[in-house]
């Protein structure tokens, strides 16, 4: 299906097979028959509709599978482990998936690693614990599962964990997240390695830190850890960032200090077009990282999110209402910006198809929700062919930090989750109901 938005292996438009031999071939059921149809692997997405409802992400597991291979057949020549980045999208079933795929994760809460605890038990010594403002409770917990590795982001916390290693009496492996100063052009709530942001340590600050953290009995100091920011589809600031740290490397080991870790953070950008190739751009992002590395001998770990489940994902979402004011044309949608909030959060752009092809006439429209804010759209004059109410509609690339943003804003459940391979559809999550929203409230007074 050329020129029609697709996202193969995951996502692709399909004529249904005849399965019978139709006796008459009225031309109606002939025309109904060669419409095609977006597929999720095998399975025609509109009987997931039918079956479990909209709004209903959905997900694909040879698409995930497949970008974890990119990634390893980028990183081949380099020591590494792939550390999933958990808050992505924390589903246990993806987190299933990918530890059978061969990840680690990184994880940034207490309850992040109480889910990769219950999905991926054998995985919690691949596990990289991240965030400015961890709590001795997630420490001692992240300690008490001997993960792999903490990056810590301040002075205060390293006293912090030094305190619940030792009462404990368990050793913890540290890096130190440093802020290398790079600009990433990404939209900024998402850049975090500039000097003003609140993440990590300065760079001038490092090496005295490190000889801290060095004294501290229960702690091991073992890498440097960085994490510039996210949506970033540029490698310059990759390459200039690795440089800088492996710069650091190399001072930190004249000083004495054993780095066996160095943690490039995630944030490889996806192309929300569709237009590029997935190896292409992971391999540029392994030009980018790995000669820094090369001859240092550490083992490198990554912490993609984003770009491994983003494209593996799709929110369906059926028309409710067509409404045209002055010359404005609204198609409102039964999902909302409580389901996928990035095009009202970060200016997102997802590309929006029918789910059943269609080549009527295209016009402009506004794709709403039916939220009571006027932030709450998928898309603004968007070029879309002509959809009837009950018309079924896919938001594309949003496997990532769709579902994981998603919110109860207007009393609205959250949407119900479905993992497809090749033939075979689960729930991974059940549509929310009202009672599960209304569970912890007291009416009081
Ligand atoms: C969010 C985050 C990631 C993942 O970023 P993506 O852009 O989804 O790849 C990785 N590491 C850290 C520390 C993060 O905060």
């Amino acid at each position: 299906m050329s020129g029609l938005p697709q996202r193969p292996p995951g996502f692709v438009y399909r004529t249904p097979e005849i399965k019978r031999v139709q006796r008459s071939s009225s031309s109606l059921q002939r025309a109904d028959n060669s419409v095609p149809r977006l597929h999720c692997e095998a399975i025609p997405i509109s009987s997931l509709a039918e079956k479990f409802g909209t709004p209903l992400y959905v997900y694909s597991a040879a698409a995930i599978r497949e970008r974890v291979l990119a990634f390893k057949a980028a990183f081949r020549e380099i020591d590494h482990t792939i550390c999933y980045s958990v808050k992505a999208n924390s589903n246990l079933s993806l987190l299933r998936l990918l530890a059978k795929a061969g990840c680690g994760f990184d994880i940034v809460s207490g309850g992040e690693l109480e889910r990769v605890l219950r999905a991926a038990p054998g995985s919690v010594k691949q596990v990289v614990f991240s965030g400015v403002g961890k709590t001795s409770a997630e420490l001692d917990a992240a300690l008490g599962a001997s993960i792999l590795l903490f990056n810590v982001e301040s002075a205060a916390e390293l006293d912090a964990l030094a305190q619940c290693a030792e009462r404990l009496k368990r050793t913890a492996q540290i890096a130190f997240r440093v802020n290398p100063d790079v600009p990433a052009d990404t939209h900024p709530y998402i850049s975090t390695g500039l000097q003003k942001h609140k993440f990590g340590v300065p760079l001038v600050d490092a090496r005295s830190l490190y000889s801290q953290a060095a004294r501290l009995k229960f702690l091991k100091v073992a890498g440097v850890s960085v994490h510039i920011g996210s949506q970033i589809t540029d490698s310059a600031p990759f390459s200039a960032t690795m440089q800088r740290v492996a710069e650091l490397v190399r001072q930190l080991r004249a000083d004495g200090h054993n780095i066996r870790f160095v943690d490039a953070g995630g944030g490889l950008g996806i192309d929300y077009c569709g237009s590029q190739d997935f190896r292409e751009s992971v391999g540029s992002y392994a030009a980018a990282i790995a000669p820094s590395l090369k001859d240092l001998k550490v083992r490198l770990l990554v912490e993609p999110g984003r770009s491994i489940v983003g494209p593996a994902g799709v929110l369906l979402t059926r028309v409710v209402y067509r409404k045209t004011n002055g010359d404005k044309k609204f198609v409102i949608v039964d999902a909302a910006m409580n389901d996928l909030i990035r095009p009202s959060l970060y200016q997102a752009e997802h590309q929006i198809v029918p789910v059943e092809f269609n080549d009527a006439n295209r016009e402009s429209v506004d794709i709403v929700g039916p939220i009571c804010e006027s932030g709450d759209f998928f898309a603004r004059d968007r070029e879309l062919p002509v959809v009837g109410e009950g018309a079924l509609l896919a938001i594309l690339d949003t496997g990532a930090y769709g579902m994981a943003l998603a919110s109860n804003y207007n009393t609205r459940g959250r949407a119900a989750e479905v993992l497809v391979s090749g033939n075979t559809a689960k729930v991974i999550r059940k549509r929310e109901t009202i009672s599960d929203l209304l569970r912890n409230e007291v009416a009081a007074l």
